[in-house]
């Protein structure tokens, strides 16, 4: 178990089945990030880049992920920034804490997804109006 100072990010389409520590794979196709967790447990971070979600800022050479990576759902519970490429570790939360978060994160994404969804809807009923002329 080796904590990651660093990630380089490495940009691909799908990810491999077994992901190599220290990298940062990038899925613009997808939409998603993907890392071994930077504690060294071995488990697997995937982090979708949405308005809702994570997103991701590259210099050409490193990359930064905001907000922070809060692995609540994993055993570590680690709790770090990806700023630059470089890996900043962050205080571990309190059960509250992370209910507060998860709270805040499905009332964004709740958000997030009503915002998108009248848009078919309001197509549709334009559709409708011009064939009942
Ligand atoms: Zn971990």
């Amino acid at each position: 178990m080796t904590a990651q100072d660093t990630l380089r990010p490495v940009f691909t389409e799908t990810f491999p089945s077994t992901m190599d520590t220290g990298i940062l794979y990038v899925s613009i196709p997808y939409r998603t990030c993907g890392h071994l967790c930077c504690c060294g447990c071995g488990h697997e971070v995937i982090t979708p880049i949405s308005t809702a979600q994570w997103s991701i800022a590259y210099d050409g050479e490193n990359a930064s992920l905001t907000p922070s990576i809060g692995n609540w759902a994993l055993p570590c519970r680690s709790h770090y920034w990806i700023r630059h490429g470089h890996v900043q570790w962050s205080r571990h939360y309190s059960a509250a804490e992370i209910a507060q978060n998860r709270e805040r994160d499905r009332h964004l994404l709740a958000q997030n997804t009503e915002e998108h969804r009248p848009r078919p809807l309001a197509r549709l009923r334009r559709h409708l109006q011009s064939w009942r002329r």
